[in-house]
Formats: C-alpha cells, structure tokens, sequence
C-alpha cells in the first residue's frame, strides 16, 4: 500500500520509527519489539537508514520483516549523501523484490564516519532519481523549526517545495517540542501552495541521556515548561520516564484537536514508550 493513499482514507495517521539493529546483532532481536507495535494499530512504521552513521544497510532487511512477517506496510528511509545511481538502482531493485512500496528519501546527515559519495546533493535530487525509476510512493523530511543549513524558515520552505516538485507525496516533520512551532509550518506550507500531508514528529523524552543527544543533534527548542520538566526530574528515571510521556501525550492531544494531518512517533524502539502513550490516546487515532 502506497502510505499516501492512507491520508485520503483516515483523518489522523499513526505511525512510529524504528532503526535497524546493529550490523552484529540478529534482526530477531526486534521481534518483541514489533510484536508489540502490532497491536498498537500502526499505520505504519518508518525504519531509519544510517542514522548518526549507525550501520545502515539493513533498513531494507527490517523493512521487509515488518511488511512480510508482520503485514505492516514499512517506510523504509534512503539518503542522498551515502547514495549513487548503482546504489539507488539495487535498493529500488530489492524494494520491488520485498514489495515495499514506499521510501523516505532523505539528503542524510554530514557524519565523520561516512564517506559522502557526491551524486546526489539534495533530497530533491534523490527523489527525481526514484520517481524516474520506480512506482516507489515518495516521502520527504521538514523541519518546523527551519534546518539548520538554512539561512530562514521562508527558504527552507521554498526548497520543500522543490522536493514536493520531484515527487515527495506527503511530509515527515522533525521532532519539536513546541505545537505552535509546527502550526506556523503547516500554515507556511499550505501558504505557500504546498498541499501535501504534513505529519508532525513527536518524541518522548523519556531518558536523561535522550535531552542533550536529541537537542543537540536536531537543534529542537526548548520550551520553558519542558526544561524545568528537565532541571526537576532529570535525575529521577521514573518521574523522568511519566513526566516525557505525559508531555508527549499532551501534544499529540492538542494536534490531533488542531485537525493535523498525522503523527510519527520517535520511540527509539521503546515499545513500552509506545504502549504508554498508546493507552493514552487510542481512542483519539
Ligand atoms: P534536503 O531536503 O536536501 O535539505 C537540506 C538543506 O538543503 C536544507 O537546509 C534545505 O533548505 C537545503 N536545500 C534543499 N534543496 C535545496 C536546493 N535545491 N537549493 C538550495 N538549498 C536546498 N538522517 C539519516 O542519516 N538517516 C535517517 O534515517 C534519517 N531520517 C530522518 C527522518 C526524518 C523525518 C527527518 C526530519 C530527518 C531524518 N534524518 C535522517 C536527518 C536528515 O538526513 C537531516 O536533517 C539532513 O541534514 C537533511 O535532510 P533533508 O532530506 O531534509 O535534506
């Protein structure tokens, strides 16, 4: 199934990223893992590629698991900086194989440890290489914030366009903490004639560790109420742990009372996370 055509026949999409496991560890570690997703009613489940130059060539293993073993329809993710035509060709070829239909195509984070292979600069560039060569469905990234390489949140949104214009059919949003930060986007967005699903990126900070890497690697705001959630309960893992929760929740609560489009749930493969904010807003997805 194609992920776009979802956003036609549901008014809120559920779904939840997951990353592959290391190169040395089974697949079947995460067995557990998506046993439980299944039965939290996920629209679908992105698996990321590379990320933080983790290991990324099992993405489409994991994509494939969970669409052929678990009947959950993947999104698997692809970046440009790590990718050449041969290398798009096979992983085209191998999706068309496992039948996963839709791909994340991403420009792919600047890292020390990956070697960047030119072909492709941008996301746009990616995408209009799988839209020539596939009936892949085609998703891309936002930032409701503004990425960090652009000089304003008017030119980021001038060059998604440019990736709505090579094919991307719906939009993953960077996580935030801040609604309103996301409500301006989806505004800019659709005054800017971009008419395309904006799904909203939520993640709960559940772990002491997650506050500096998450806002250091994604430059995410720090809204006043959520730091002193930090400064109180950084140091007291459980407070910590129902206090992300709670935070989450309230914000897929007041989005889905905006009418957005969707939510995709960071849950760094946390399925407990996912259960808990699950029970709290099942009846609302
Ligand atoms: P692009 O859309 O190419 O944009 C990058 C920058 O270039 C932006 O500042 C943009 O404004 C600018 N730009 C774009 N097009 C043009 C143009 N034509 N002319 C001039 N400027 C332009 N990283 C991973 O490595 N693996 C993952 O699995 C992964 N998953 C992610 C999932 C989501 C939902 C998100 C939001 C991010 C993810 N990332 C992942 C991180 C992502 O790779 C980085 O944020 C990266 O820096 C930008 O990727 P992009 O696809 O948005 O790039």
């Amino acid at each position: 199934m194609k992920i776009r055509d979802l956003f036609d026949r549901k008014p809120f999409v559920f779904s939840y990223e997951l990353f592959p496991p290391k190169p040395d560890s089974p697949i079947g570690k995460l067995y557990a893992t998506l046993e439980a997703i299944r039965g939290l009613k996920p629209d679908y489940i992105s698996i990321t590629y590379n990320a933080g130059g983790a290991g990324g060539n099992r993405t489409l293993e994991l994509a494939s698991v969970i669409k052929n073993t678990y009947g959950i329809e993947p999104l698997a993710h692809l970046t440009a900086i790590q990718s050449t035509e041969a290398s798009v060709d096979a992983f085209l070829a191998e999706c068309k194989k496992s039948n996963i239909q839709n791909v994340l195509a991403l420009r792919g984070d600047r890292n020390p440890s990956i070697v960047p292979q030119n072909v492709f600069r941008y996301a746009s560039d990616l995408a209009a290489y799988i839209k020539a060569n596939s009936d892949l469905n085609i998703v891309g990234a936002g930032y409701p914030e503004g990425h960090f390489e652009s000089p304003d949140l008017q030119t980021d949104i001038e060059n998604l366009r440019k990736k709505i214009d090579a094919g991307v059919t719906h939009i993953n949003t960077q996580l935030f903490f801040d609604n309103e930060d996301f409500l301006r986007y989806r505004d800019l967005c659709r005054a800017k004639g971009i008419d395309v699903p904006v799904q909203a990126g939520i993640m709960p900070i559940v772990k002491k560790a997650q506050i500096e890497r998450t806002v250091v690697l994604t430059g995410a705001k720090v809204p006043a109420p959520l730091a002193k959630i930090f400064q109180r309960f950084g140091d007291d893992p459980m407070a910590l742990m129902d206090a992300g929760i709670a935070y989450a929740t309230q914000q897929i609560v007041a989005l889905r009372a905006e009418g957005v489009d969707g939510v995709h749930l960071y849950i760094m493969n946390n399925d407990f996370v996912a259960r808990r904010i699950y029970e709290n807003i099942g009846s609302l997805i």
